[in-house]
């Protein structure tokens, strides 16, 4: 039976330094650039964003100076991240790099990769993609058919992913593939390779989303050619980088922060002369974010002392994108203007930006129903 570990977390002077100079940062960002607040979220693409939030030594703070990293805590890291959504930054272009793929290349990749990609990722000018998801195999990732094979110094990619979020202005993307049998655990047989998405064998087409945007995709490999220190880990041990990966991908900030710039209006449309039907919604939200913070900060520290947080991450992610799909359900309760992206006003806009990507929160990065199902085992229950 494993009990949670949501320690309360004082945050050290160096991350309370770090959330004035990020503070700094993106009140001079905002009036230098004029970005909307809330139309951003961690999925919004702004390579110049991203490329002075690098400059500023924002990307990748918590790996070594030699990689173009800033040599800090997990805990800054989480600031940084947390005031990026708060202010509602269009910081989605390096996000997936930063969050996950920079970590996995450090902690698995070859010296080639550490040295080539990862001071590109910290300058914010290389972005990468999620290839585990395929037609067929998204929450049972153990049934990858892409496959891999040997050939001499290279390998041969063979398939098809889906659902593939930013591999359209990507640089690269880790593609999950099976190189050898599944064994009985059907864990076996799956190694990571990182893809150069410039390179030819690989094709790119576009999915619309509800909105109607273009933000995930199909790739499809035929006879890619990767050179072997490109792969990620060993050969035959992707279920275990990618458990370790979904663990970073799950238990940060933007999974209740996705859509926090919509709470800001609402209150701000009913700041003036609240009833107590509306305080009370409002107040129960808020105490709701706070919860959630203190949880993630506790994942952030756990990270930071070297635990594995898969459960923890796990809980967050579903409980805090739990709340970011209450918040519009809530907010069109509470006020009475109508979603519209013509209205001209920031509450509708907002309303009509988050009922569009809202039903995708509780599916990207593991369904609640997966999520769930961890949590059961680690509390010993199936
Ligand atoms: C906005 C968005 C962005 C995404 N970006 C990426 C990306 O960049 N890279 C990538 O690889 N993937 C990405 N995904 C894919 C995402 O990870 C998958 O959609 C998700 O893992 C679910 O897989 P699926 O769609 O195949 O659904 P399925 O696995 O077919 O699930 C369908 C339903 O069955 C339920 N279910 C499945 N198995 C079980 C079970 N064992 N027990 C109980 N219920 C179960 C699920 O909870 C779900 O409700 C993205 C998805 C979205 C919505």
């Amino acid at each position: 039976m494993h009990a949670f570990r949501f320690d309360a977390i004082d945050l050290p002077p160096e991350a309370l330094a770090a959330r004035r100079r990020i503070r700094e940062f993106l009140t001079s960002e905002q009036k230098r650039r004029d970005f909307v607040s809330y139309r951003n979220s961690w999925n919004s693409f702004d390579p110049e964003f991203s490329r002075r939030a690098g400059a500023a030594g924002f990307i990748g703070v918590t790996w070594p100076r030699e990689y173009g990293g800033a040599a800090q805590s997990s805990l800054v890291r989480f600031v940084i991240t947390a005031e990026m959504l708060a202010a509602g930054a269009p910081c989605g272009a390096h996000w997936i790099a930063d969050r996950q793929s920079g970590p996995q290349i450090l902690r698995n990749g070859s010296a080639r990769a550490r040295r080539d990609i990862l001071p590109r990722i910290a300058a914010g000018e290389c972005y990468f993609a999620i290839g585990m998801s395929e037609p067929g195999s998204g929450s049972d990732l153990a049934a990858v058919r892409t496959s891999a094979v040997r050939d001499g110094e290279e390998w041969r990619i063979n398939g098809q992913k889906i659902w593939t979020s930013n591999a359209h202005r990507a640089h690269y993307l880790i593609a999950l593939t099976r190189t050898g049998e599944a064994g009985p655990d059907r864990h076996g047989g799956l190694t990571q390779f990182i893809v150069d998405l410039s390179r030819p064998g690989v094709t790119v087409r576009p999915i619309r989303n509800l909105a109607g945007g273009h933000e995930f995709n199909e790739v499809f490999f035929d006879d890619y050619r990767v050179a072997d220190d490109m792969r990620v880990g060993g050969v035959g041990e992707g279920w275990r980088m990618v458990t370790s990966e979904l663990a970073f991908e799950r238990s940060g900030p933007d999974r209740f922060l996705s859509d926090y710039r919509l709470l800001v209006e609402m209150i701000e449309h009913l700041r003036e002369n609240p009833d107590p039907r509306q305080e009370i919604a409002v107040g129960r939200l808020v105490a709701h974010l706070a919860a959630l913070l203190r949880m993630s900060t506790a994942v952030a520290g756990l990270l930071e002392r070297g635990e594995n947080p898969a459960l923890e991450a796990a809980l967050v992610k579903d409980v805090g994108t739990a709340f970011e799909r209450e918040i519009p359900e809530i907010a069109r309760l509470l006020v009475p203007v109508l979603p519209s992206f013509e209205a001209g006003e920031p509450f509708a806009e907002a309303l009509a930006q988050v009922m569009l990507h809202a039903p995708s929160f509780t599916l990207r990065g593991g369904t609640r129903e997966i999520l769930r199902g961890m949590i059961a085992r680690g509390l010993g229950l199936r």
